[in-house]
């Protein structure tokens, strides 16, 4: 049977695609891709014309047989997406998912991700980090989201829909006010820049320059102060005296 190859295509800067996925590009008998379109303009860039297959959210199950009969006939397949590495907020978890469990070959092409680039180059610790994916864009559930990502003390790290970076910082400045962010944006690409500042400093920034708004961005966050070890273990020692007092000892 085939493999099924998992390649990391370039977030913008075209260089960035490694040799081996040119390699492996040219050797598999089909592309699934995100967006056919899209992916046939990367492929013709490489002087290459292959069968493709789209693999989006709304299809991807039902195109797991279809491809897996490619695989049972011995060709090799490569997964893209639109842009990095599939499967990083991107189609393809399904596909993996029960190819595995199928006993296929999947391998990784690595390469090109936002979210790694952002953090390589931010500033923020990178020991721990939290990937959020895409923030909701209902404020209710943003809310509730960021509520919950407060207390963390890894660096947070979401992806954020063009359009949409004011209203998060405005609700970053809501709930995690005076936190250190970096908005990397543009990564890899002509108008590549890093702000950093607070929520309000980032805003301030923004509005005095719309073109800092365009684009896409990857926004990373501090994470919470550690709680100190003497604060801790004065928590733990009024849980103690509640559970005991609550047990009737
Ligand atoms: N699979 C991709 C990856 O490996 O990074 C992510 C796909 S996700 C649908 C698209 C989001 O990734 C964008 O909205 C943005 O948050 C981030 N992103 C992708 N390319 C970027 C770039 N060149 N600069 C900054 N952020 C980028």
């Amino acid at each position: 049977p085939g493999t099924l190859y998992v390649v990391a295509t370039p977030i913008g800067n075209l260089d960035d695609l490694s040799a081996r996925a040119v390699r492996l590009l040219g050797e598999v008998a089909r592309v699934a891709a995100e967006d056919t379109r899209h992916s046939a303009r990367l492929l013709s860039h490489l002087g290459l014309n292959k069968p493709m297959i789209s693999l989006h959210e709304h299809n991807e199950a039902g195109r797991i047989d279809s491809l897996d009969r490619y695989l049972e006939a011995g060709e090799d397949i490569a997964l893209i997406s639109d842009a990095g590495t599939p499967l990083i907020s991107d189609p393809g978890f399904l596909l993996v998912r029960e190819l595995r469990a199928r006993n296929r070959h999947v391998v990784p092409i690595p390469g090109p991700c936002a979210l790694i680039a952002a953090l390589s180059a931010a500033g923020l610790p990178t020991d721990r980090f939290v990937f959020g994916g895409f923030l909701p864009a209902k404020p209710g559930a943003r809310r509730q989201a960021l509520e919950a990502w407060k207390v963390r003390e890894e660096t947070l790290v979401f992806y954020e829909s063009p359009h949409r970076i004011v209203h998060t910082l405005e609700a970053l400045h809501e709930q995690l006010e005076g936190r250190e962010v970096v908005l990397a944006r543009e990564l890899t690409k002509t108008f590549e820049t890093f702000l950093h500042g607070t929520p309000a400093s980032l805003l301030a920034q923004l509005s005095s320059d719309p073109n800092q708004a365009r684009g896409e961005f990857v926004v990373i966050v501090a994470g919470a102060p550690p709680v100190a070890q003497s604060e801790q273990q004065a928590i733990d020692a009024d849980t103690l005296l509640e559970t005991l007092l609550g047990e009737g000892v």
